[in-house]
């Protein structure tokens, strides 16, 4: 087959950056990693939707071990402090303390979502967390993450498909665009 044409999505156009076989190849990568590193410790994988359904569906498939596997989603809302963002996770019913947790994530950007993320969800206890992302953008991060577990590093471009979506559309697409 030929590379996929330009698409339009809303009044943007796309090109295609990644194949469903350059993803698999980068996600056959984390989850080797995963398999190796979580061997017999039954983690909790926690997918955070909505950007992550489609990376957690071909990266889980390729977990071995045992694990429980929930979804969450994360709504920010002002403080009312000078702290800024305020995260309620929602969907989380499980009991997560002593657990080893793997926040599975769509992109990290500029690492706001998690570091606001990450402080409510210590605050429950896990034994340990890690993070699993599809893509990392490094020129964007402006927060301290340590992120052990990324599929693909990325330049600092505007990405759809696989999970992520522009302005609700894309998120179907089997393949990656970028803006053209
Ligand atoms: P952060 O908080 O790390 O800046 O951004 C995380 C969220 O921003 C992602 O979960 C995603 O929803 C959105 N995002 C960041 N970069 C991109 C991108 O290139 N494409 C799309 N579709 N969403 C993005
Ligand atoms: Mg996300
Ligand atoms: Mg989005």
């Amino acid at each position: 087959m030929g590379s996929s044409p330009t698409i339009t999505l809303h009044d943007k156009a796309f090109r295609p950056y990644l194949s469903a076989a350059e993803l698999a190849t980068a996600i056959d990568g984390v989850a080797a990693r995963l398999n190796a590193d979580y061997a017999g410790r039954r983690p909790l994988f926690v997918v955070v939707l909505t950007g992550g359904f489609m990376f957690a569906a071909d990266l889980l498939k390729r977990f071995t071990g045992d694990c429980e596997i929930v979804f969450i989603r994360v709504a920010s809302y002002e403080g009312t402090g000078s702290t800024g963002t305020v995260q309620e996770i929602m969907g989380l019913r499980e009991d997560v303390q002593g657990r080893d947790l793997i926040l599975v994530e769509d992109i990290v950007d500029t690492g706001t979502t998690l570091h606001h993320l990450l402080p409510t969800l210590r605050a429950k206890n896990p034994a340990s967390i890690e993070i699993a992302a599809l893509f990392f953008k490094p020129a964007s991060l402006r927060h301290d993450l340590v992120l052990n577990y990324i599929a693909r590093e990325i330049p600092n471009d505007f990405v759809v498909g696989y999970g992520l979506d522009y302005d609700g559309l894309g998120r179907n697409l089997p393949e990656v665009y970028v803006a053209a």
